[in-house]
């Protein structure tokens, strides 16, 4: 089995549609998803489509509930605010009933995924630190616990008796002796300063994970967000990836 793992996808078509080919083409037959699927860009509906017909492993993020009204969209900046309310008024009873759906946490055993922090999956916390990253490791049972939610990819591995370390290869493999805590980026509004979208392929057969970034055609979604009237500063961001 060889599982593509997305998040944040951000109602990015483009991004979405270009991932999902590259981790077809490098084998995945299973998908796994942290997250935050709507908010902020142009093509929430049928990006909930796609990810609906992947039939894999889905958890809710902040910006799929608030888009619901289960979460409060109050601690959002402007822009995200605004495109929550657009957004409501752009999905199917369907697609609303499938983001409804969506659990905070889900297992595909060795990963467990959730979209901010397995310590308090509904706070939504972000873990930005190796500091932080440790902190969360002793809440999950399984060997690796996959998030989303801040956009910079990064990963962390603890191995029995030694202090945590972050890993710097785009590609490795799992101990058995270790536990790990990833972050597998946005696929469709990166934040870490790499404008192209970002995504894991995890190879079950030889227990490796695999860090990939993938250009997309950013111009057609910055026409799309403009001609959707939602805020500029949601097209700008997608060219510098902050
Ligand atoms: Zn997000």
């Amino acid at each position: 089995m060889r599982i593509g793992i997305v998040s944040d996808i951000h109602a990015n078509l483009e991004a979405l549609e270009a991932v999902l080919a590259v981790l077809r083409g490098r084998g995945a037959d299973h998908f796994a998803n942290c997250g935050d699927i709507v908010g902020y860009g142009p093509d929430p509906g049928p990006c909930i489509d796609i990810v609906r017909g992947l039939h894999g492993w889905v958890v809710a993020g902040n910006h799929d509930y608030a888009v619901l009204g289960r979460t409060s969209a109050a601690g959002f900046n402007s822009a995200a605010g605004a495109a929550i309310a657009w957004t409501r008024k752009q999905l199917t009873a369907n697609q609303q009933l499938f983001l409804r759906g969506l659990p905070l946490t889900s297992c595909c055993t060795p990963l467990v995924l959730v979209h901010g922090s397995p310590a308090a999956p509904a706070a939504w916390e972000y873990v930005f630190t190796l500091h932080d990253a440790e902190a969360q490791m002793d809440c999950y049972s399984e060997s690796v616990c996959v998030v989303g939610h801040s956009h910079y990819p990064f990963a962390v591995e603890r191995t029995a008796g030694r202090p945590a370390r972050l890993i710097t290869e785009r590609s490795w493999e799992l101990r058995p002796d270790a536990k790990y805590f990833v972050n597998a980026g946005s696929v469709g509004q990166p934040r870490d300063g790499d404008p192209r979208a970002s995504c894991l392929l995890y190879d079950d057969r030889v227990r490796r994970m695999e860090l990939l970034r993938v250009e997309y055609d950013v111009a057609a979604v910055q026409r799309k967000i403009r001609s959707a009237g939602l805020p500029e500063f949601l097209a700008v961001r997608l060219a510098s990836g902050r």
